[in-house]
C-alpha cells in the first residue's frame, strides 16, 4: 500500500471511529468563530465556550470589540490565559476588520493572516468551518498524528499542511483537518497514545516501531 492509499484508508477508518468529530468551539457567525479561535490558543475549547457567551453579549460586533475598554475586555477573557495579549490582539484585529473589511471577516488567506493575532492555523479554521473553503488547520494534535503516521517528516505546520495537502484530495481537506485534530486530541494523545482503542494500528508506523503493547 503506498502513502496515498494508506492516507485514504486512514480517513475511512477515522470516519468510522469518530462519526461525531466536529469543531468544539461554539459560534454563530464567522466573527464569533474567529474570536473564539484566537481565545483558544493556549487554552481549551471548553474554557473558551464558557467565556464567549458573556463576551459576545457585551461586544456583539467587531466595532464594539475594537472600541471596548481594554481593561474590561481583559477581565471578561481572563480565564482563557494570556489575556492581556489576547485582548490587545482582539482589539487590533477588530479595528482592522472595521476599517478595512466593513466589520466582516474576509475569506482569503492573505487578508486573514494580515489580521493581528491571526496565524495560518486560525485562518484555515475560519475558512474551512465558517465558509466551507478547503484548508487544513495544523494544530498540535494534527501535527503529532501526521508525524506518527509518517505522512510528514516536518515539524513546521505550514510544511505539514503542504504534505497533507499533497496526500489527500482537496475535497477531503476540511474533513482531514477535523478528523486529525479529533483523533490526536482524544486517542493519539501526546504522552500516552491510546493505541489499544485505535483502529489504525496496522497502518501506523509509530505503533509498529514503538507503540506495540501501549
Ligand atoms: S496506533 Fe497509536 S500511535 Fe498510531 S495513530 Fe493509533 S493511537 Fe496513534
Amino acid at each position: 500500500m503506498n502513502d496515498a492509499e494508506r492516507a485514504g484508508e486512514v480517513l475511512t477508518r477515522l470516519r468510522q471511529l469518530h462519526p461525531d468529530a466536529r469543531v468544539e468551539l461554539d459560534f454563530e457567525t464567522p466573527l464569533q468563530l474567529l474570536v473564539a479561535t484566537i481565545l483558544a490558543a493556549q487554552s481549551t475549547d471548553r474554557r473558551v465556550n464558557l467565556v464567549t457567551p458573556v463576551l459576545f453579549s457585551h461586544y456583539p460586533d467587531a466595532e464594539a470589540l475594537a472600541e471596548a475598554d481594554n481593561e474590561e475586555l481583559q477581565e471578561v477573557i481572563r480565564s482563557t490565559g494570556f489575556f492581556r495579549q489576547k485582548a490587545k490582539n482582539l482589539q487590533a484585529c477588530c479595528q482592522m476588520l472595521t476599517e478595512e473589511h466593513a466589520g466582516e471577516v474576509p475569506t482569503d488567506m492573505e487578508s486573514l493572516t494580515a489580521l493581528p493575532g491571526v496565524g495560518r492555523k486560525t485562518a484555515n479554521v475560519v475558512r474551512a468551518v465558517a465558509y466551507g473553503l478547503p484548508g487544513i488547520a495544523v494544530d498540535t494534535h494534527c501535527k503529532r498524528l501526521s508525524n506518527r503516521l509518517q505522512f510528514t517528516g516536518n515539524s513546521d505546520p505550514v510544511k505539514i499542511e503542504g504534505d497533507l495537502g499533497a496526500l489527500f484530495p482537496e475535497s477531503a481537506w476540511v474533513e482531514v483537518s477535523r478528523m486529525f485534530v479529533w483523533h490526536g486530541r482524544y486517542t493519539c494523545k501526546a504522552r500516552t497514545p491510546l493505541c489499544a482503542e485505535c483502529n489504525l494500528q496496522d497502518l501506523c508506523p509509530w505503533f509498529r516501531e514503538q507503540g506495540r503493547g501501549a
